[in-house]
């Protein structure tokens, strides 16, 4: 029998131990906390791998410690454009949504592109009209407001510079969300959530959303849900390469992400990392920044909140 499992992030990067005060710490561990329980508490009482990694990311998108739906990052033009995918491993239906505004859970979108739509991936004003059309109600810009946020894109505004929001040495707020699950049957799934990168513009998209870049998932292998560097994880195909060494090449899970994001990644001079959990319950959890906001929990007795490679 498979061990029930979660792990969740809150975004990977070069968090600069020394600014990080116990306060702040303390703050993003308990909505790191929060997110994992319920997630975990899902799969104790039998539910699937699906639902629990939709709540956790729920939660994590409601806080607006992270980059994604409230306190979401700004584009150029002082707006918050939402990226968010879900995929689950045994059918492997797949729903992502990109360029979304207004909408307070965008994974819940996703969701219900994977369940209420024919498509696996509606962007822009197109998915914006699907979610009216099952009744979402769309919540006005000051939701997603966060004073901290629009410093950080008031720093670079009218620059032709964007930024990653963890690629910041000084004070920040981090964070990209993503949640997998491995469930009693043994199915995986994952989900993935994001603001984007601050400052950017024509439509840029990151690897959240993209199935087989940030975020996959696969019952014979893995879930997977990356955070980074979007560009350089969508030329790598992160999510799908996991997959792939331990489909073809026979690797261990841990084998498998520790080797897309030490040297795979490592060699396009990518960063970032990864949550991941295969189909009996394993769990790995790799980056190669200083620090990714993570926690994961099984059913054997193993819990972590972490933020530090230590
Ligand atoms: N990967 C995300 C993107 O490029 C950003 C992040 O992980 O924080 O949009």
């Amino acid at each position: 029998m498979n061990s029930i499992s979660i792990a969740i992030h809150g975004g990977a990067g070069t968090l600069v131990k020394g600014q990080m005060t116990s306060e702040k710490e303390a703050a993003y561990k308990t909505a790191l906390d929060t997110a994992l329980e319920a997630g975990y508490a899902v799969l104790r009482e039998g539910g699937t791998a699906v639902d629990a990694v939709e709540i956790a990311v729920r939660l994590l998108e409601d806080s607006p410690l992270f980059n994604a739906g409230r306190g979401a990052v700004f584009t150029a033009e002082g707006t918050h454009e939402m990226d968010a995918a879900i995929m689950e491993g045994k059918e492997r239906k797949a729903g992502a949504v990109s360029l979304v505004t207004g909408i307070k859970n965008p994974i819940a979108l996703a969701r219900d592109v994977m369940n209420k739509s024919e498509h696996v991936f509606l962007a822009g004003e197109g998915s914006v009209l699907h979610a009216k059309g099952l009744g979402y109600t769309l919540e006005s810009p000051a939701y997603f407001y966060d004073s901290l946020r629009y410093q950080q894109w008031q720093d670079i505004k009218g620059t032709n510079g964007f930024q990653l929001d963890h690629s910041i040495k000084k004070e920040s707020k981090f964070g990209t969300v993503g949640a997998v699950a491995c469930d009693k049957d043994g199915t995986v799934a994952a989900a993935t959530s994001t603001g984007g990168m601050t400052n950017k513009k024509w439509g840029r998209v990151g690897d959240s959303p993209m199935i087989g870049a940030g975020n996959y998932a696969n019952n014979k292998t893995c879930a997977v849900s990356c955070t980074g560097s979007g560009e350089y994880f969508i030329r790598g195909v992160v999510a799908y390469d996991v997959s792939c060494l331990m489909e073809y090449k026979g690797c261990s899970l841990e084998e498998a992400a520790l080797e897309v994001i030490q040297n795979r990644m490592g060699e396009l001079g990518g960063d970032g990392g990864l949550i991941a959990v295969d189909a009996k319950g394993n769990i790995a959890m790799p980056f190669n920044t200083e620090g990714m906001y993570r926690g994961c929990k099984n059913s054997e007795g193993k819990k972590i909140i972490a933020i530090y490679n230590d």
